[in-house]
């Protein structure tokens, strides 16, 4: 029951899946497969056998759905700030969708499915290792209650491609392997951004695809089919509706960037090509979640600049919405759009990032001035302390409040034992450059405009000097004065808190009520697993070597990250020092 995508014009190329050698299901997603009418698979293991085969064989590409009319979406970007031209679907191809029973539809796509006619120089083909990070994330985050694209299936193959090199410079033959995904749309920014005429966007090879008529009928597709309300509403008048449209897209994306901030999600590759237009989680690729709190972390090895950086994310996607409100117009006046932004995007990333902190916090009656501040100074204290943000604010949910609230001791030695050892510190805190050197490097910088040039802005000057000072006060702490510092920091923040939380108390009347709903938010809102490089390594290195089990256990456990207790605490542990790295995106 699939029907090929209806947008006429030409923003789409058909194509076909190159068939890979040997296909095997890595995993499955049942959850996601449900939405597609597929039904629970078998009990009878030589039937569930036959079900995983046939798997294989439809979600690698080799053979095709009934129905299905593959296709790759032309669209553009821009990235790491400067526009890339024409870009589109190199490596990933529509199916079609499904229209279920429930009435809902859902597209298909393969991502590695094989050259395109938008791959470049590139062989359209996925390793195993970044299928399996997209697979287990893109249910890791729904599990998580973040909206993102799904992950169906992740097929394996004997088929291989070289994209990396072993130490000694042979090159490392890599399994081709290819993920389902599944979304209600898998358009983005860049698919409205392919309209802009090249002379527009200076000095890059412009566009293929024009102009107007065709941005009004994919504006008219999108509004309709995922906006209805937008378009009932607004039916007769086109501006209006395009205003209404930018307003909820504006919305969904700054609380979408509020919930990665609450997860510690960084998504590394915030490109417009890699914005969905429905607000979604779009694109996985090195991709990783905050083990020590560190505001400026970078998870993408190629993003030298920290543009991606943990911190910048808000920023960064409403830099990208300001490119979308430019590739509207004129079908949304420009200015319009823009006013539309600045009302929009910073209120409701504050309201729904306060928002959700305050759950984080079990702070379940009204808000208060102080809210903000506190959280600020929680954030504040991991980063002073190192200390690891999914646990923190996990053990926070254990926080011992209410009237019989013992002393604080216990909860702190908890509090403390998670945070980062001095060695770990001193080595997130390491300069590139001799402490000394750079100190007196920038001490010159801040008086002379060419060198800070050189250096970076500002900002970042300010952030080597604050992470030379850091270290020159690390190097003179002994392991058990930085376990005392982190504690007397822990202790000073856990009083304020305690403080606050004997407001939401008197404001209460009924204490045990207060009590059970305050751990009940704070259980639905601090998850025990989210999907840590390490944890995401070992299942690539087993599934590497033919092993599959260790993909599928991290997948179980991520489909309930709020509850799942006891069963593999490993997964919640702070990260081992040398991390696994993501694949370099961009
Ligand atoms: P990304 O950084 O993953 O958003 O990718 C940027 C662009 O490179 C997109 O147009 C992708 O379709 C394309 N691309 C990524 N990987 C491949 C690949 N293996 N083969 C062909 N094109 C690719
Ligand atoms: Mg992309
Ligand atoms: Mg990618």
């Amino acid at each position: 029951p699939s029907a090929p995508r209806p947008v006429p014009g030409a923003c789409f190329s058909r194509v076909r899946p190159a068939p890979l050698r040997q296909p095997r299901v890595v995993a499955l997603s049942e959850p996601a497969l449900a939405l597609l009418g597929l039904g629970a698979p078998p009990a009878d293991a030589a039937a569930r056998e036959a079900r995983e085969a046939e798997a294989a064989l439809f979600f690698s590409g080799n053979a095709l759905l009934p129905g299905a009319e593959p296709a790759a979406h032309c669209y553009c970007g821009h990235q790491f700030g400067q526009f890339a031209g024409q870009l589109g679907d190199g490596a990933a191809m529509y199916l079609g969708e499904v229209c279920t029973a429930a009435g809902e539809r859902w597209e298909l796509q393969l991502k590695g499915a094989g050259p395109t006619p938008f791959s470049r120089q590139a062989d359209g083909r996925k390793v195993l290792r970044s299928s399996i990070r997209e697979f287990l994330c893109s249910e890791a985050m729904f599990h998580l209650g973040i909206p993102t694209t799904r992950a169906g299936a992740c097929v394996t193959s004997q088929s291989t491609v070289e994209r990396d090199v072993f130490y000694d410079g042979n090159p490392r033959p890599e399994q081709c392997a290819v993920v389902l995904r599944v979304a209600p749309t898998f358009l983005r920014f860049g698919s409205f951004e392919i309209f802009k005429s090249s002379d527009e966007h200076t000095g890059r090879a412009g566009p293929s695809v024009g102009r107007n008529d065709i941005r009004v009928q994919m504006l008219d597709y999108v509004i309709s089919t995922f906006y209805p309300e937008i378009q009932a509403t607004h039916a007769s008048d086109s501006v209006q509706r395009h205003a209404a449209f930018f307003r909820e897209v504006t919305r969904r994306t700054a609380q979408l960037v509020a919930e990665w901030q609450c997860v510690g999600f960084c998504h590394g590759v915030l490109n417009t090509d890699n914005m969905s237009i429905v607000g979604l989680t779009i694109d996985y690729g090195p991709f990783g979640f905050l083990d020590r709190y560190d505001p400026d972390h970078v998870c993408n090895a190629s993003d030298t600049a920290g543009r991606y950086s943990y911190s910048r994310q808000p920023e960064v996607c409403k830099w990208n919405l300001q490119k979308l409100a430019e590739a509207l117009d004129p079908a949304l006046p420009l200015e319009l759009a823009e006013a539309i932004l600045a009302e929009e995007f910073d209120a409701e990333f504050h309201r729904h990032y306060l928002q959700k902190m305050r759950w984080k916090l079990g702070l379940v009656r009204a808000e208060r001035e102080e809210d903000s501040a506190l959280v600020a100074r929680l954030l504040e204290t991991m980063h002073l302390t190192g200390a690891d943000f999914t646990n923190s604010f996990y053990l926070l949910s254990s926080f011992p409040a209410g009237p019989e609230s013992p002393d604080l001791d216990e909860f702190l030695a908890a509090l403390t034992a998670q945070c980062a050892s001095l060695e770990e510190l001193r080595l997130a805190f390491r300069p590139q450059m001799d402490p000394r050197q750079l100190s007196m490097m920038l001490m010159l910088a801040q008086s002379n405009p060419q060198l800070l040039a050189l250096i970076g802005t500002r900002a970042s000057l300010a952030r080597e000097l604050e992470r030379v000072e850091r270290q020159s006060r690390l190097e003179q702490l002994s392991p058990a004065e930085l376990h005392s510092k982190n504690r007397s920091h822990w202790a000073e923040w856990l009083l304020e808190y305690r403080a606050r939380l004997e407001k939401d108390q008197e404001a209460a009347g009924d204490t045990a009520a207060w009590q059970a709903e305050r751990v009940r938010v704070m259980h639905a809102n601090n998850p025990k697993y989210v999907l840590r490089n390490y944890i995401a390594q070992g299942a690539i290195q087993a599934a590497e070597s033919g092993d599959f089990s260790e993909v599928r256990r991290v997948l179980k456990l991520l489909e309930t990250p709020y509850r799942g207790e006891g069963e593999a605490a490993e997964a919640c542990e702070a990260a081992e020092p040398e991390e696994a790295s993501g694949e370099a995106g961009g």
